[in-house]
């Protein structure tokens, strides 16, 4: 027998429809590529995702073709989300930081049919267009502009599309397991791979992460995702924004210190979200200009480790909760966020803050587990490592344009990060497979030895790495970044370490660099440090 409840898909277009509804007047701040900031509200949004459906169609799109869009966090940039989802197209987000062959290479891959960029990616479009064979058309964001048009011949453009479009089109019944949008991994190793998310596993994924216990989005709020809407779709934050009726601020190009805290300051922003590289810029900035940062109550850190100092510096001198979460692109992307429990009202300040340092735990529709070497399933006592593995409702099953699925022969997506995870179901990255040190044939986390690194004042940046050993074949070594100004000396570094980790677990030794390569995502790329610095204990005779 079946239940006789209303059975209504769940898609992206009833995201906008309720947002421009109930919460019409509720505004969107954006950051425009020339610097000026645009204010619009929900209902214009909604307004002109339809008429931009609309204007899609007339250009011949069908359900399922690709459109991409090589753009900042701004309101044409949330317009196309909405438009194309929800026309039944797929919106293809594409990191701009990208190696222009493996731009080509994706563009391609997904076999976009329109592509739209804002100006200041017009060089990029101008120089690589001969390859892009798939697109029909290439859509500048913005109003018409006669650089763009010299630098793009026959390019179209996004505010002209707008105007002429169909502000009453009414958004076509999907069916909810039909694809909404597509991302690429960062693809540090091989050529990245796209998720292909559904309409139903993107709606499943916004309520999940609204919840108390995941980021509390609210109608209250007012949010900035600095996390760039191509990086796993910008964590969620334009649907859930939309679904709980949240004042949005978006960034535009302007991600320096300065620029984000003005607008935190000026638009009083109380949750913020973003990758750990712009929590420093950040806190400099406002250390620099004696901004105490009133309005910001909560901030989510995710995509790599944060640091235990950043988060007490948030909480000690800026009085804001950071939320560290989780996630990859192939699970939408949130995994786990950390938050606490009730029985955790009574632990003292220090307790508090430890448990706090970790990823945390997962939502209802996400389930983890973490298995040995051979696949077997590890306790979660809070200290057994192992590979982190996860399904759920917004997992992928399949990379996009691939037969096989991507899962374990037991139906287990295998993340590659090594963690553990508590009785409590609370998860601690130790670190990528590819990453962890090994020395003598044991394991050394190389989150624990970056934290303890950057917890000096002269660090700005570190990372730990393995570096060539001829007895253990791997031993630790630090790869810092000097803070401005700051001359910390090697020993002065080791010395931290004394009694916060077991002896052999202290680094060998402390190499300073100008910078730590980062990849379009901010996470470093510790390939390339290896290949630079794996030789100095051999050259140094150790
Ligand atoms: P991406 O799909 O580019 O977002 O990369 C996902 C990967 O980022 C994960 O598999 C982790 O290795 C890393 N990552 C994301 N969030 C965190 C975090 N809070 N702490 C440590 N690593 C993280």
């Amino acid at each position: 027998m079946l239940g006789s409840m209303m059975t209504r898909p769940l898609l992206i277009s009833d995201l906008i429809e309720h947002a421009g509804k109930y919460h019409a007047d509720t505004e969107i701040v954006s950051r425009e590529t020339d610097g000026s900031l645009h204010v619009t509200t929900w209902a214009g949004v909604a307004r002109d995702a339809r008429r931009l459906a609309s204007a899609l169609g007339s250009l011949g799109m069908t359900p399922g073709d690709r459109i991409a869009t090589i753009a900042w966090n701004n309101h044409r940039h949330l317009k196309i989300w909405f438009a194309v989802s929800g026309g039944g197209m797929v919106c293809h987000t594409i990191n701009p930081r990208l190696h222009p062959e493996q731009l080509v290479f994706i563009i391609n891959d997904a076999a976009d049919r329109v592509l739209f960029f804002d100006t200041t990616f017009a060089p990029l479009i101008a120089a690589t267009r001969a390859h892009l064979t798939t697109v029909e058309h290439f859509i500048c964001m913005g109003p018409r502009d006669p650089e763009v048009e010299a630098a793009v011949p026959g390019v179209l453009f996004f505010d002209d599309l707008v105007d002429a479009g169909d502000p009453a089109y009414a958004w076509p019944a999907l069916d909810e397991n039909m694809p909404c949008s597509l991302c690429y991994t960062s693809g540090t190793t091989g050529h990245p791979k796209g998720v292909l998310y559904t309409h139903r596993s993107t709606v499943l994924h916004t309520f999940a992460i609204s919840l108390p216990d995941a980021l509390a989005l609210s109608a209250a709020e007012t949010v900035l995702p600095v996390v760039p809407m191509f990086h796993a779709n910008a964590w969620g934050i334009p649907y859930t924004a939309a679904m709980v009726g949240a004042k949005l601020v978006m960034p535009g190009p302007r991600l320096d210190g300065d620029s984000l805290l003005g607008l935190i300051d000026d638009q009083k922003v109380t949750l913020a979200l973003g990758v750990p590289t712009i929590w420093q810029m950040l806190l400099a900035a406002a250390a620099k200009s004696g901004s105490t940062m009133d309005s910001l109550r909560r901030n989510v850190i995710g995509g790599s480790a944060a640091a235990p100092s950043m988060i007490a510096a948030f909480r000690d001198l800026y009085g804001c909760d950071t939320i560290h979460a989780w996630g990859m692109t192939e699970t939408s992307p949130l995994g786990t966020a950390n938050r606490p429990k009730g029985k955790h009202g009574d632990l003292d300040a220090d307790a508090m803050a430890l448990l706090r340092l970790g990823q945390g735990r997962p939502p209802f529709g996400v389930d983890l587990r973490i298995v040995d070497d051979a696949g077997c399933p590890l306790p979660h006592d809070g200290k057994a490592e192992g590979a982190l593995q996860v399904r759920g409702h917004w997992v992928v099953d399949t990379y996009f344009g691939r037969q096989d699925n991507a899962l374990t022969a037991d139906g287990w997506f295998d993340t590659g990060d090594v963690s553990t995870i508590d009785a409590d179901g609370f998860m601690v990255i130790r670190d990528r497979t590819k990453d962890i040190i090994k020395s003598g044939g044991e394991w050394i986390s190389s989150v624990d030895l970056e934290n303890i690194a950057v917890s000096h004042p002269g660090v700005a940046m570190a990372a730990a790495i393995g570096a060539k050993h001829p007895k253990w074949d791997e031993r630790p070594i630090i790869v810092a970044v000097r803070a401005e100004g700051a001359e910390p000396a090697e020993h002065d570094i080791l010395a931290l370490f004394d009694g916060k980790v077991a002896k052999w677990q202290v680094p060998d030794a402390v190499v300073f660099t100008d910078a730590i390569p980062l990849n379009g995502t901010g996470k470093m790329l510790k390939n390339k440090l290896r290949e630079a610095f794996g030789n100095t204990l051999i050259e140094r005779g150790l």
